[in-house]
């Protein structure tokens, strides 16, 4: 008798598989790294044309700057208010399990001295570079936010220009379609690239590693299925009409590839893949909702933030005042609209949440050791998110199909 697996469960056991042998063969499985980046750079490789081309084409076939407004609107004002729960949330679930009490975790200097010395934009400046100075320059350097810039004139333009600019729509659409399909067959590697993603890093980080910081990790896992279980499951159901699970599962291939590759930027041809088809959201909401969210929706990286702070304060014997406290919630929205949707991002953006409380900078090399870990469990919220913006919208503009 012949099993054929579909690619959710290969995907489910190329998981498993790479997590068995993390544990079985330890540093040395690191070989299998390679398989890693192949897949890796698979999938980058066809980031900046698919923003461009499916963007362009959702926003022209629109043909409506109003819906476009609102749906920016709307859009925005969901990734903001859900960061802002995520933020209350991962303060909370630090509160309650106190990650930073009566640890003892060694630093090494050079890790001290990394943390000291990174440096984060400013809020002005963030906004400010959303205009590429040469949209050639934002494709080739793969700025998204600069990108979506580019691709949303173009759109709107070529529905002022009408007929002239139909060639311009064809290309375009054609185009979309094409990278669709590269898509498509990228993820056929999928299972493999995720052993070469996922057993390297068990490997590495051995139990011993992790113990010191397990509240951490677990406060920040707790805070995740917590958000996502509340937050994303209501949303899902009463915008999208959408049952929680059924939303769940279609976003899971996406969600894996977000824990093995630690980046949402990366992530992103595979939620766009998985909102159409799973989820029945429209090429037009999700082509404009999900680049956006891989550059400013980061819920995972505001949790992860939240009990940063907390386990930082805790370890140097510090005591967070209301007004500090709210202050971490303002700058952990804006720090999570600047971090990139790379690996390691969001340990970057913690120092400007660090220094608007005036807490040690040096906290930060305490939990550099794990941070990759985390990373995975904040990313996979950032993009579970992500797709959870694109049904809320989806529904509200009668673009989900049944
Ligand atoms: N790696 C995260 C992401 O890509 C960002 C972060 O480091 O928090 O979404």
């Amino acid at each position: 008798m012949k099993i054929k697996f579909n690619l959710i469960t290969q995907i489910f056991i190329a998981f498993i598989v790479a997590i068995a042998l993390g544990i079985i063969f330890g540093d040395s499985i690191s070989i299998l790294a390679p398989l890693g980046d192949l897949f890796l750079r698979l999938i980058k490789f066809i980031i900046t044309p698919l923003i461009l081309s499916t963007l362009v084409v959702g926003v022209a076939s629109s043909g409506d700057p109003k819906q476009l407004g609102r749906m920016g609107l709307k859009t925005v004002f969901y990734y903001l208010l859900t960061t802002a729960v995520a933020i209350i949330i991962g303060l909370s679930v630090a509160f309650l399990i106190s990650p930073g009490e009566g640890v003892d975790v060694s630093v090494n200097e050079s890790e001290q001295a990394a943390a000291a010395d990174t440096e984060s934009q400013s809020v002005v400046e963030t906004f400010l570079n959303i205009i590429p100075e040469n949209p050639f320059d934002a494709l080739a350097s793969g700025n998204i936010l600069q990108i979506i810039f580019f691709a949303i004139f173009i759109g709107l333009a070529i529905t002022f220009v009408g007929k002239k600019a139909q060639p311009v729509y064809e290309f375009f659409d054609g185009f979309a379609e094409i990278m669709y399909k590269i898509t498509a067959i990228i993820m056929y590697t999928a299972p493999i690239g995720i052993i070469g993603l996922v057993a390297p890093v068990i490997g590495e980080y051995g139990l011993s590693v992790l113990l010191p910081l397990i509240k951490v990790i677990l406060a920040v896992v707790i805070a995740c299925l917590v958000h996502a279980g509340i937050v994303y499951s209501s949303a899902v159901k009463i915008y999208g009409k959408i049952n929680p699970i059924k939303f769940f599962k279609g976003i899971s291939p996406a969600a894996l590839v977000a824990f093995s590759t630690a980046s949402s930027a990366g992530t992103l041809p595979v939620t766009l893949k998985n909102t159409q088809e799973n989820l029945g959201v429209s090429t037009k909401v999700s082509s404009f909702v999900l680049p956006l969210g891989a550059t400013i929706n980061m819920d995972g990286t505001a949790i992860y933030q939240g009990v940063a702070v907390v386990f930082i304060a805790q370890f140097y014997g510090l005591d967070l005042s209301f007004l500090q406290l709210l202050t971490v919630v303002l700058t952990t929205v804006l720090a999570s609209i600047g971090t990139a949707g790379v690996p390691g991002a969001g340990l970057i953006m913690l120092t400007m949440v660090l220094s608007s409380v005036n807490m040690p900078l040096e906290g930060i090399a305490l939990i550099a050791g794990v941070d990759r870990i985390l990373d995975m469990f904040r990313t996979t919220l950032n993009v579970v998110g992500d797709a959870s913006a694109t049904v809320v919208v989806g529904g509200s503009e009668k673009e989900l199909k049944k």
